[in-house]
């Protein structure tokens, strides 16, 4: 479908996990519907799975104005060939101008199998999406290690470009929203290469989901000392994070870090122990409701986003705050007994 001029429309990959829809999409659909509203087209979704036609609806309270669904026992479980080969042929039957995917690990392996079967570019792991004065998508990405935002357009139609989860907005769900459910028949291969045996759950920590994020970056002195984050994570009732140094030392695992090539939190409260603010860092931290910085060294960058900025030692900071959150904690124990 490469320089199709007749392309119109704005398709999102509605993502959904054990039958349920990944919030992600429904960011991507609040961010489709300004789209689709300002080039006045419609939004699509595509909704792949087995038992999903109840979540239909759902992304149409999110603002699909249509939802195309391939049901079928072959797409409980995402086998990203079976996946890939119904959606070049929604994207060929429907011709979609632009078309998205979450930047999630299931996203980011279907888009490009797609992308390439649709010989059209694709633009991973988008920050904002825009449009220019002819209507062409203006895809942003961080590039340079974080240090420059790039503005990339695809010359091909359909412009496809993946998101990251948590930088677009949802649009508040609407129950009165109408729109269109559609059936497809999807095709089913009988022998992709690939067999699914069984699911498991990956351990580790859900960092985009936390609604308080303590990391901790390079002043932390020994591996041994993550134990004090948690400690304090504990208390808040939060999880770890960490900066990329700690990571690449072998300190922590990769699923806790957090910025440019780690994940993007957007947490009520972010506590940062001992992190510069490197920009690369920042990227994955700056939209948190509110950050509270803890640095010996007062022009140390972090305290440039910190709502809150302390300046003094990790080792001293944090067990004080654990020291006075279990106080606060049990004056409130107290409290509920009398
Ligand atoms: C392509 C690329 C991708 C990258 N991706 C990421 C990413 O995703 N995430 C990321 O974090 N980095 C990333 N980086 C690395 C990034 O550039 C920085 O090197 C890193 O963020 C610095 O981590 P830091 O703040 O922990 O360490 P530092 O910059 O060394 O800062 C340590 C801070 O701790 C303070 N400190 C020291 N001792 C104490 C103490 N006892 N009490 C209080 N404060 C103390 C110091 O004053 C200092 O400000 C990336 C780099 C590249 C090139």
């Amino acid at each position: 479908m490469n320089n199709v001029p007749d392309a119109e429309g704005v398709l999102v990959f509605a993502e959904q996990n054990n039958g349920l829809v990944h919030p992600v999409s429904f960011e991507l659909l609040g961010k489709g519907r300004d789209l689709a509203d300002r080039l006045g087209v419609k939004l699509s979704a595509a909704l792949l799975g087995h038992g999903v036609h109840k979540e239909a609806l759902e992304l149409v309270y999110y603002g699909a104005d249509v939802v195309y669904v391939f049901d079928s026992p072959f797409l409980s479980m995402f086998d990203p060939v079976q996946y890939a080969k119904n959606l070049v042929r929604l994207v060929t039957e429907t011709r979609p101008a632009i078309f998205l995917l979450g930047a999630t690990r299931l996203g980011r392996s279907l888009a490009p199998r797609v992308a390439a079967a649709l010989r059209t570019g694709l633009t991973a792991d988008c920050v904002d999406l825009d449009l220019d004065e002819n209507g062409n998508l203006v895809q942003v990405r961080p590039a340079f290690s974080g240090n420059i935002m790039a503005q990339i357009k695809t010359k091909t139609r359909p412009q496809m470009a993946t998101v990251r989860y948590k930088v677009m907005k949802a649009n508040a769900r609407d129950p009165r929203r109408k729109g269109k459910v559609i059936v497809k028949e999807p095709e089913v291969l009988s022998d992709t290469g690939i067999q699914i045996l069984e699911k498991t759950a990956v351990g580790g920590v859900n960092l985009a989901e936390a609604e308080v994020v303590v990391s901790g970056g390079r002043g932390l002195k020994s591996p041994g000392d993550i134990a004090l984050l948690k400690e304090l994570a504990k208390e808040l009732g939060g999880v770890v994070g960490s900066s990329r140094p700690l990571v690449d030392a072998g300190w922590i695992s990769r699923d806790h870090q957090v910025g440019f090539s780690g994940h993007t939190v957007k947490p009520r409260v972010y506590v940062a122990c001992g992190i510069s603010g490197s920009p690369q860092h920042l990227f994955g931290m700056r939209d948190s409701d509110v950050i509270i910085a803890i640095n010996k060294d007062a022009s140390a960058p972090i305290f440039n986003v910190a709502d809150y900025c302390v300046v003094g030692d990790i080792y001293e900071i944090v067990p004080l705050l654990v020291q006075e959150l279990r106080k606060l904690k049990a004056v409130k124990n107290l409290d509920e007994r009398k």
